[in-house]
């Protein structure tokens, strides 16, 4: 049985707004769980749920098997952290450590212990006797990670950790929080907006828009296989192209190319016949040049960038946007034509009505 629970989770708001709809989701123990998606989703709203902070309007939520809907927070053994970490500015790194302990009457030697070794996993063993404003804002958000770890619990709560960091940093704490996670084995559930980091830290992602959950699956999963087209453009990075086009004896024309549709979807074709599908493609699936076994398309350059081990090439491709990731020498000149191609295999269709993957 798993975990954590929760079956057709929703949150309607006093004043009637309603912001999570049917919320569906298993954890297994010890599992790193991102959600994920644009603000206002509805991300914080379903982990404050979870943590006991706001009400469930309807749906199950339960732990271990066990209706937890009316649980108080402390009884469902979770820690949290938030995006603005509040420590205490007057105490030392080691009291604001142990401060949870102490209050839970936990024993001198026990805290003593416990504080050494959450110091040794953060990294923050030579500043217990420093003051908070004497530390980095990575320093300090790591102490604030350690006054959640230190207490020991089942599931641990993150909502946006990592967003009062710089860029470095962030990517530094990544691979930090996702070592404490595998070193105390809790089940984590983590909030983000930036899908680099759900797809670098979790095992699995939720990706939410409006309140639904779109799709639920492994970073391979989302990445290889998005169920529509939003989680398509939101996974990945640049976002996957996307060009819409009427299909007309089983083809779609993209300026003077004809691409015929039937190599990637067979007979089923048929189906979309005077109906607008959506061509997408990844910039990293793009292969300049013609090729055998891939649709070959062509653009105006209007735009290159370098980024050190690849760049990107904005084209126009009769009259739509598209991004191309290429070495960083094969970058084509400014306003030239460049011919390209996408393997059948890397090339995904979408329902232009429903915008669900075909
Ligand atoms: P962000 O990344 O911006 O925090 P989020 O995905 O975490 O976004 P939530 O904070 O869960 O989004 O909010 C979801 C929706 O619910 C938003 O439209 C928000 O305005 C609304 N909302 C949040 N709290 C309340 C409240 N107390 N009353 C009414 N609506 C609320």
């Amino acid at each position: 049985m798993a975990y954590l629970t929760l079956k057709n989770i929703n949150k309607i708001y006093p004043n009637g707004f309603h912001a999570v709809h049917d919320f569906n989701m298993e954890a297994e123990r010890g599992e790193f769980i991102v959600f994920v998606g644009p603000s206002g989703c509805g991300k914080s709203t379903t982990l404050r749920m979870i943590a006991g902070l706001e009400d469930i309007s309807k749906g199950e939520f339960l732990i271990d098997g066990e209706l937890a809907n009316n649980w108080a927070p402390r009884e469902r053994e979770v820690a949290m952290v938030f995006q603005s970490y509040a420590l205490y500015p007057n105490m030392t790194v080691y009291d604001n450590l142990a401060f949870g302990l102490n209050l839970q009457g936990v024993d001198e030697d026990v805290i003593e212990e416990r504080v050494q070794k959450t110091a040794k996993i953060l990294g923050l063993t030579d500043y217990l006797d420093r003051m908070p404003r004497a530390l980095s804002g990575g320093q300090r958000q790591r102490v604030a990670v350690g006054r959640s770890i230190i207490r020991k619990v089942g599931i641990f709560l993150m909502d946006e950790p990592l967003s009062n960091l710089d860029a470095k940093q962030r990517v530094t704490m990544r691979s930090e929080i996702t070592q404490i996670h595998r070193e105390t084995g809790a089940t984590t559930i983590y909030v983000t907006h930036d899908q680099t980091e759900a797809m670098t830290m979790a095992d699995r992602i939720v990706v939410m828009k409006d309140g639904y959950v779109q799709q639920v699956g492994t970073p391979k999963e989302v990445y290889f296989n998005p169920a529509n087209m939003f989680v398509a453009g939101f996974i990945g990075e640049p976002p996957m192209n996307f060009i819409r086009r009427r299909v007309e004896k089983g083809c779609i024309h993209v300026g003077s190319h004809c691409i015929d549709l039937s190599k990637k979807l067979g007979e089923r074709i048929a189906e979309y016949e005077g109906k607008d599908i959506v061509f997408g493609f990844r910039p990293e699936a793009v292969v300049l040049g013609g090729q055998a076994d891939a649709y070959t398309v062509s653009g105006m350059v209007e735009l290159t960038e370098m980024l050190g081990d690849n760049a990107n090439v904005y084209v126009d491709v009769d009259s739509d946007k598209a991004i191309l990731k290429v070495t960083p020498h094969e970058i084509p000149a400014m306003d030239s034509e460049v011919v390209f191609s996408i393997p059948v295999e890397s090339v995904y269709l979408f329902d232009a009505e429903t915008e669900q993957v075909i």
